[in-house]
């Protein structure tokens, strides 16, 4: 929240014992999880385990029933949290990449910092220079959506989250809509910014990506983290759900 909270060691998003329900089908059941600065956290898991509604909760795109969330040390679950600040510091990118057609590339990077930020035209036309070349897509500034494939789109996506400076990216299977060549280079975008620094929290199918390069995997079943450590728990589980879950991907 204050630059005071940010030199800490506090982390940056926190969730305690959430619940949540959906009518009498209770998703989130009890979720416990911690992001640090920096670090890279894959959130793994069967269809229907409440794994984008936990993700979802972060940016209070879903609100909870209990429990408690931080970003950044600000309260999320509180009715009165400052929803615009929020989203200044979380970035969220979907599997639907969302792009406006009737914009070019530079001109979708540009609309959230002109609209929440205030930053000007000019500016705003830099930071997107820079966020495209972040995802390897400077060459695109000019044209529209649909001359670009599925994955330059999907890297657009991330590039437009990138232009908020947000302190935290959250992605919930960014790559599930593409085919495996694509897959490749958004996955590539992703890993450099973990290299960088970015603090991630993702949804993902990709196990050999998160084996790779998450720091921590959050294993969720049931609505529960089942199961969580680094990423040696993908070759070693504990608990036959997450044994079960990790030999039906091979
Ligand atoms: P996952 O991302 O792990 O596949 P989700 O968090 O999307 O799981 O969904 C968990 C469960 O919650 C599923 O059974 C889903 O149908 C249900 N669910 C998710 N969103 C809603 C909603 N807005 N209304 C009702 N049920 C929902
Ligand atoms: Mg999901």
């Amino acid at each position: 929240m204050s630059d005071s909270y940010m030199n800490s060691d506090d982390p940056i998003v926190m969730l305690r014992d959430v619940r949540k329900s959906f009518g009498s089908h209770l998703v989130l059941a009890g979720v416990d999880m911690e992001a640090h600065r920096g670090e890279v956290t894959a959130i793994i898991g069967r269809s229907g385990s409440g794994k984008s509604t936990a993700l979802r909760c972060i940016d209070r795109l879903e609100v909870v029933d209990s429990g408690q969330i931080s970003v950044c040390g600000r309260r999320v679950d509180d009715p009165n949290v400052d929803l615009k600040a929020l989203r200044l510091d979380v970035g969220i990118v979907f599997q639907s990449y969302n792009l406006f057609p009737h914009l070019t590339i530079e001109e979708n990077i540009m609309l959230a910092p002109r609209a929440a930020k205030g930053v000007d035209k000019a500016q705003a036309r830099e930071l997107a220079q820079s966020v495209l070349a972040k995802v390897g897509l400077s060459e695109k500034a000019k044209a529209y959506p649909e001359q670009l494939s599925g994955g330059q789109q999907q890297r657009v996506a991330i590039a437009r989250s990138l232009a908020m400076q947000p302190k935290v990216m959250l992605f919930d299977e960014v790559t599930s809509a593409l085919d495996p060549q694509l897959t490749g280079e958004v996955l590539k975008v992703i890993e450099e910014l973990a290299a960088a620094g970015m603090t991630m929290v993702m949804v993902t199918h990709e196990m050999a990506f998160a084996r790779r390069v998450a720091d921590k995997v959050v294993f969720m079943h049931s609505g529960r983290v089942w199961e969580h450590g680094d990423a040696s728990i993908l070759t070693d589980p504990q608990t036959p759900e997450l044994q079960q879950f990790v030999h039906s991907d091979l």
